[in-house]
């Protein structure tokens, strides 16, 4: 019988994750099918329990979601607690395990894909969201010389250095605080591209040759990418990468094999 996967969230009809997931599966020969589920924003846990009631072996989670699936994983993967979300889950045998895959997709992005050194690289990465929270632990593995978290509310910047003091160099604070300072590498995981608008900072802190990453997709050069163009960035990208990337990972949890992601990111990129 077919295995059953999907996409959860609200709004979905945007949502890529089935056309890269078929392209997985036909790639690497696995009978599997995945489809976008439109969930009430009350209606999250019910939304889960009847996939699973009808046979669903896993899920990916997207906005607003994360929180609710981290809440309703019993079991979770070290990578999902350190993110406090959960962005997969797996079903087996009536038990669910939760996981987190956006940090290590956008690790891979910056370095396999984009072929960015973050070793000894100084990061910034603005926005203290639920993206950013799940991407700061595999920042930090990469060994960079600093990693600042930078956000409009100071206080949720400060907790998330806080919350992975022991795992590296990170800081957090406002982005007026960034004034003076200079990175190599800036990865806006903001949501102001939504609105048209970049988050406000002074754009002197992009290195000469710094990368700028915007992590937001599908909206073509945002209003960050272009502040980053203009203020010198040697390289920039958005976060297409990084959603192909940690749909790579998931898959390797729910089949076992990791595709090759750069004809699947080619392929989308083309489309
Ligand atoms: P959240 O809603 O959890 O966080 C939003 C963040 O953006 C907050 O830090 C908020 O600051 C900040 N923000 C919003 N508007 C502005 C603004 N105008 N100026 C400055 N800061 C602003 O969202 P997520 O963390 O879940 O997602 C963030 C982005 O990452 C989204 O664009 C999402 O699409 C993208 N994403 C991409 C993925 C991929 O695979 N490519 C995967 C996951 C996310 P404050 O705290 O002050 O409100």
């Amino acid at each position: 019988m077919t295995d059953r996967y999907a996409v959860i969230g609200n709004p979905i009809a945007h949502s890529r994750s089935p056309e890269i997931h078929a392209a997985f599966a036909r790639q690497t020969g696995q009978d599997m099918c995945y489809e976008r589920i439109l969930s009430p924003l009350d209606g999250f846990a019910a939304a889960v329990d009847s996939f699973r009631a009808a046979g669903g072996r896993g899920m990916n989670v997207t906005l607003p979601f994360k929180l609710e699936a981290f809440a309703y994983s019993p079991r979770r993967t070290p990578r999902a607690e350190a993110a406090g979300a959960v962005n997969t889950l797996r079903f087996d045998d009536g038990s669910v395990l939760g996981d987190n895959t956006d940090g290590a997709g956008l690790a891979h992005d910056l370095t396999r894909n984009l072929g960015l050194r973050l070793s000894g690289a100084r990061i910034l990465l603005l926005g203290a969201g639920g993206a950013a929270q799940g991407v700061v632990l595999p920042l930090l593995e990469h060994r960079p010389a600093c990693l600042v978290v930078a956000n409009r509310t100071r206080d949720k910047a400060a907790a998330i250095a806080s919350m992975f003091r022991d795992n590296g160099p990170v800081s957090g604070c406002g982005l007026a605080e960034l004034t003076g300072r200079r990175f190599d590498v800036v990865v806006n995981a903001t949501s102001a591209a939504i609105g048209g608008a970049a988050p406000e900072f002074c754009p002197d802190i992009f290195a000469d040759g710094a990368f700028a990453y915007e992590m937001m997709y599908g909206k073509g050069e945002t209003p960050f990418l272009s502040l980053a163009r203009g203020a010198g960035a040697g390289g920039w990208a958005d976060g297409l990468g990084m959603l192909v990337e940690q749909a790579a990972e998931s898959f390797l949890l729910w089949r076992g094999v990791r595709p090759d992601t750069g004809p699947v990111l080619a392929m989308l990129r083309q489309a």
